[in-house]
């Protein structure tokens, strides 16, 4: 009988390539932690210093997580204060590299420590309901690889963009309180090679919320679009995001989406552990073998197409152990090797490819759970 270990070693592969997507900052080195205490300041908490301690405790609960993380540097107080503060605590301890990252985008300007640690410990991409291994920073959800590079959802919108199509400036959007993030220098790296770089920082916002906010600003939704339509520029660029012309042909638009996303780190609860997404050997394996073989997609079985769909796609432990009781392929393999599954008598009969079953030794099993800032780039 198999235990869980030995069939994740045995039937799932990361996908590293998919990390190497999309933006990412290095984790802290302990020694420059933001609540440090060689480096605490000694200043006063001035009127917050009135207050009593469980009202203090309400107060950070409301701070974003860039302002709880200022708060800490105060003084000596403020920063045990801040230290008890559970999800930041949390995200500190398990997330480390997330938590770099949205210091250094600017996302911990606009979103609190809990609403943070609540997406860590939800699993699944708020479009397709499947896992997700993305954080969308503009709109601080949840979504995985296919949605992110098909979903107009998760086609940000640069400032610059919003004043030429709607008419609003960057700072009047940011009294208006849409979050702008930053994105960070460096390179997308697919196929083991950097496809491209990016020398340079970019801002973005969530489309949606920029939309919603014109219509605020404008008044009524007819009023905007008047506006639109009497600028020939301006109802080009609307145009162009509203129906969502191909972003394939927009290189830059495209990469967009990556500059604006980071990896996101799955938090089990039930076993405390910390996961990145499994994906499946025996779909890959079926996927491999449909296109190696020529034969059209039309000839395919519902099982081959369902097989092809997933491929690639990531799993949590916990919905990965429930996937590969339905996997042909992978019970195929169980079967050639003469293992059983946990509560299995008998593995399902299913046909042994020995031949497609020859995996290539540089896939790298899952790794133990870590903490996030221990990852492998
Ligand atoms: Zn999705
Ligand atoms: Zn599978």
């Amino acid at each position: 009988m198999l235990t869980d270990a030995e069939i994740f070693s045995l039937l799932s592969y990361r996908r590293l390539d998919l990390e190497h997507q999309v933006i990412s900052s290095p984790a802290a080195p302990p020694d420059e932690a933001p609540l440090d205490f060689q480096n605490l300041c000694r200043g006063s908490l001035g009127q917050l210093g009135t207050l009593p301690l469980e009202l203090l405790h309400e107060v950070i609960r409301f701070c974003t997580l860039h302002a709880l993380i200022s708060l800490g540097f105060v003084n000596r107080f403020a920063t045990v204060l801040v230290s008890s503060s559970s999800p930041y605590t949390l995200i500190a301890a398990h997330a480390p590299k997330l938590l770099a990252t949205l210091l250094a985008t600017d996302t911990a300007f606009y979103y609190t420590a809990a609403e943070i640690w609540d997406i860590i410990c939800s699993p699944l991409c708020c479009v397709c309901g499947y896992y997700g291994q993305y954080l969308y920073m503009p709109e601080c959800v949840r979504c995985c690889e296919r949605c992110l590079r098909r979903s107009p959802r998760f086609w940000p919108i640069t400032p610059d963009t919003m004043e030429k199509a709607y008419g609003m400036t960057e700072p009047m959007l940011r009294r208006a309180g849409v979050a702008i993030i930053k994105s960070l220098p460096g390179a997308r790296i697919t196929d083991n090679k950097v496809s491209v770089d990016w020398p340079m920082s970019f801002r973005y916002m969530s489309e949606r919320a920029a939309w919603e906010e014109a219509v605020r600003w404008h008044g009524r939704e007819d009023v905007l679009m008047r506006y639109v339509n009497r600028r020939p520029l301006a109802k080009q660029l609307h145009e162009t995001r509203l129906y969502g012309i191909d972003w394939y042909i927009n290189e830059e638009e495209h990469e967009s989406r990556y500059r604006a996303t980071t990896n996101l780190p799955y938090f089990d609860q039930a076993t405390k552990t910390i996961e990145r997404g499994i994906c499946c050997k025996g779909c890959r394996e079926t996927a491999r073998r449909l296109y190696n073989s020529h034969v059209h997609s039309i000839y395919w079985s519902d099982g081959d197409r369902e097989a092809v769909k997933m491929s690639g796609r990531a799993y949590t432990r916990k919905s990965f152990l429930g996937h590969i009781r339905k996997c042909p392929e992978s019970l195929a393999l169980l079967k050639s090797r003469g293992k059983k599954l946990p509560g299995d008598d008998a593995v399902t009969d299913g046909e042994v490819d020995r031949h497609a079953w020859d995996i290539p030794e540089t896939d790298s099993d899952p790794a133990p759970a870590k903490k996030d800032g221990d990852a492998a780039p």
